[in-house]
């Protein structure tokens, strides 16, 4: 039946009643039955209707139930997913041995993972400690210094990242690292703070093997050379802050040789010994006693008011020798000569005052032995070269006379080539070809350093775009950064510049810096290895041992490799000091994730013992001296 239909006959032949009957009182029984018939048509119509409407809301029932079967089983299996991450975190956080701590700023508690509780020392399984308890454990020195951390991480000035020891109940102390960051509501107010924990105990003790060894000689136990200068230098800073005067004493025992050749060297090694305790003897606390080479000593005598107090101590140095050595069962009598610089009056830097101590005890030797001389201007020829050169090395690189020389660098395992260091030439016309060593020292004296810095990096560019465009296999190459590049702000922008100007991708390049250039400004260096970092570019540092950072401290860095200093290298396998400090770089180089690569490997001893340390690179006379960049390419083929 056809509902309009049915409206059009039912508006015609009745009136609907309000309440939706029929009125049927006057109608005739066939009238009666036609009405009947209507209204049950009505009736069977919106059964119809809502039949319908039964079947699509059942049908909509059926698709949402389905849909909440859907989501229940998404919901189970994300959370499903994020318990496994969860745990995966957990495992591996507990692998890496890294404990969690969530710092409840209103209750001042603190929830610790159980690995956090181990760190701590804290024998307990409450997971819920409060934050005095937790300081309790740390050594008394260092607690101001955490709760400071964890102050400033709160107001916002600085970042919770700290080392610090924890008492153990063994009373053993750790070394821990902490790093975290605060949770901020929506006003920006700090309710929790989330920080890490890891031991970091082995790398301190591994990275204070390294300082001392490479500081200190082995035989004597005395400072080095190196941590020698470090104290000179210090010693002169205070003295031109004082007014005061510093003194340098050159040591040189007579007839040391003779002593070798005779009782041998295991004699010679306890008279050094020897030598080294009683000089020790003889000066202050603040004073520096140094084994400067074979058997030369250097003193330094700090905040001196007369000169005549460097001659006093100097009696002293020879009254030492009065006493017989007892080398083995043999009674030796030996005496020494010294020569004594002072600072100011005898030169300004650590160079002249060593270069004149070394030039007066010469003359004591010269003049009769077991003596000492101060430092006279007539042993002395002058030297004023300086300026001229300085000229001439201006004009160089305007007149194109610098030139890149590229060393190869291999990998230890498989011998292939995986690099190059580009190294400064200059082409003088009068006296050949000058090796950095006698002019960038006197660049760094005046701009003419960022001259070079800025030639080398452009030059270094267009070279790898020159061997890239004759279709050379061609490996990353590193240029050498002096300290002074990192004073200028513009010193990224150049780098990026570069690489623009030549087509050259950041992959290809590498920057080497000393420790000592990371040292003079660390906050501004910082930023800007970041950014040279975060451009692609790798770092290294160059001559790793020389300097006098703190590995921990050049953790902080964005380093990527270490290149072991030659001088360590020089005596390998032979020399057990070297040995030492090489192995404990390599340890120490390979915990924090580092590439080592030896530098100066001169023979294939040195580069089997390398090899068995697992030092992943070196570069040397071995693997190939410095060439030329045609010489170059053809190990590019
Ligand atoms: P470095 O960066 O440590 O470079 C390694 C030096 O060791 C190079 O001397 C290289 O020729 C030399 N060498 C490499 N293998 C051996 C070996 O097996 N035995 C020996 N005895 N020596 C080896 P070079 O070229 O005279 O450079 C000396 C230093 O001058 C470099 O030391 C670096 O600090 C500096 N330098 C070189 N080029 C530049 C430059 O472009 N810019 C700056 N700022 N400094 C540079
Ligand atoms: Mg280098
Ligand atoms: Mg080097």
């Amino acid at each position: 039946m056809n509902s309009s239909k049915i409206r059009s006959s039912d508006s015609a032949n009745t009136e609907p009643a309000s309440d939706g009957t029929r009125r049927a009182s006057q109608s005739t029984p066939e009238q009666r039955v036609t009405e009947l018939e209507y209204q049950l048509a009505e009736i069977q119509l919106h059964l119809a209707a809502a039949n319908r409407k039964l079947e699509s809301a059942s049908s909509e029932l059926q698709a949402s139930t389905a849909k909440l079967r859907d989501s229940e089983e998404i919901t189970r299996s994300t959370l499903g997913a994020l318990k496994a991450s969860l745990d995966r975190e957990k495992l591996a956080l507990a692998f890496a041995e890294i404990g969690t701590c969530e710092f409840d700023v209103k209750s001042s508690m603190v929830r610790s993972s159980d690995m956090s509780l181990r760190l701590f020392g804290i024998r307990s399984d409450q997971a819920e400690l409060p934050y005095d308890t937790l300081v309790e454990c740390l050594h008394p020195e260092d607690r101001p210094k955490f709760s400071h951390a964890l102050e400033q991480c709160l107001s916002g000035t600085g970042n919770l990242d700290i080392e610090y020891r924890v008492a153990w109940a063994d009373g053993s102390f750790r070394w821990l690292r902490t790093k975290g960051d605060a949770l901020l509501d929506l006003d920006g107010d700090p309710i929790k703070v989330l920080w890490v924990t890891e031991d970091v105990s082995q790398r301190k003790d591994m990275d204070a093997r390294v300082r001392f060894l490479a500081h200190h000689d082995l035989l004597t136990g005395l400072p080095n050379r190196t941590l020698f200068q470090d104290r000179l230098q210090q010693a002169l800073a205070g003295a031109k802050r004082m007014q005061s005067r510093v003194a340098l004493l050159f040591i040189d025992l007579d007839r040391f040789k003779y002593v070798n050749d005779s009782f041998g060297h295991r004699a010679g090694d306890i008279l050094l010994q020897t030598v080294a305790a009683r000089l020790r003897g003889c000066v202050r606390e603040t004073d520096t006693v140094c084994r400067h080479a074979g058997d030369e000593y250097l003193i330094v005598l700090s905040a001196l008011r007369e000169p005549t107090e460097a001659a006093l101590v100097a009696a002293k140095v020879l009254a030492i020798f009065d006493e017989v050595f007892v080398l083995e069962s043999h009674d030796v009598q030996i005496s020494a000569s010294v020569g004594i610089s002072i600072y100011p009056d005898d030169g300004q830097t650590m160079e002249d005052l060593i270069r004149n101590a070394d030039a007066a005890m010469y003359h004591s030797k010269k003049s009769g032995r077991n003596r000492f001389e101060f430092f006279t201007p007539e042993l002395n020829a002058p030297v004023a070269e300086r300026l001229v050169l300085a000229n001439q090395l201006r004009r160089a690189i305007e007149n194109n006379q610098l030139v890149l020389h590229y060393q190869p660098q291999f990998d230890t395992a498989t011998n292939s080539l995986i690099g190059a260091e580009a190294l400064v030439r200059w082409n003088h016309t009068d006296h050949g070809l000058l090796f950095p060593d006698s002019f960038i020292a006197l660049a760094e004296e005046s701009d003419i350093i960022h001259l070079i810095g800025e030639w080398v990096l452009n030059e270094a560019c267009r070279q790898i775009a020159d061997w890239q465009g004759k279709g050379l296999n061609i490996v990353p190459v590193a240029i050498n950064f002096s300290a002074f590049q990192f004073r200028r702000s513009s010193l990224v922008q150049g780098v990026a510049a570069a690489f623009a100007r030549h087509g050259v991708k950041p992959q290809q390049l590498e920057i080497e810096l000393t420790e000592n250039a990371i040292m003079q400004d660390p906050k501004e260096t910082a930023k800007t290895l970041d950014e040279l970092h975060e451009m692609g570019v790798s770092l290294s540092i160059d001559d790793f041992g020389t300097g006098y950072s703190s590995l921990n401290y050049l953790k902080r860095f964005p380093i990527d490799k270490l290149k072991i200093d030659r001088s360590f290298v020089e005596d390998l396998p032979h020399d057990l000091n070297d040995s030492a400090i090489v192995q404990a770089i390599i340890n120490l180089a390979k915990s924090l994730r580092m590439i080592v690569i030896a530098e100066g490997v001169e023979t294939k001893a040195q580069l089997d013992f390398l090899r068995s340390l697992s030092c992943e690179a070196y570069q040397g006379y071995l693997g190939g001296r410095p060439i030329d960049a045609e010489r170059f390419a053809v190990l590019l083929e």
